[in-house]
């Protein structure tokens, strides 16, 4: 998708600081990290929201998980703990409308979240 700011990332016409990427997903830092570690990831495919995905991106959508996974090790936060979270639509408060997986670390998450 031409206009979309997380497909120009993965394609790597904007710039990222990038953490880990392959075939299937990227992961980059969060530009306004709202905790010590924030990396998002994202498929590589535009998918605008959960709602759209389909059969066919299950890989993907696993990846995305597995992922947060090694970048939680490789930021040093996966001992103590840390958070992933996928945000859809207004209510659920995305402003990007590419998939993403947030990975936040490196303090106390609340619960509830706001
Ligand atoms: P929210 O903005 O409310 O957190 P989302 O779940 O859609 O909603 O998250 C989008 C995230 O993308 C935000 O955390 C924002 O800081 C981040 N972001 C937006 N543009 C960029 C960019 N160019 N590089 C890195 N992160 C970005």
């Amino acid at each position: 998708m031409t206009d979309c700011i997380f497909c120009k990332i993965a394609e790597g016409t904007i710039p990222a600081d990038k953490v880990y990427e392959d075939e299937l997903v990227v992961a980059f830092r969060d530009l306004n990290p709202k905790a010590p570690v924030h990396v998002l990831v994202i498929p590589r495919k535009h998918i605008a929201t959960l709602n759209d995905l389909t059969e066919e991106d299950h890989a993907v959508l696993a990846r995305l998980q597995w992922v947060a996974t090694r970048v939680a090790q490789q930021e040093g936060i996966a001992e103590d703990g840390y958070r992933t979270v996928m945000n859809c639509n207004a209510d659920g408060g995305q402003s990007v409308y590419h998939v993403h997986l947030h990975v936040l670390g490196g303090r106390q998450m609340e619960w509830p979240p706001g």
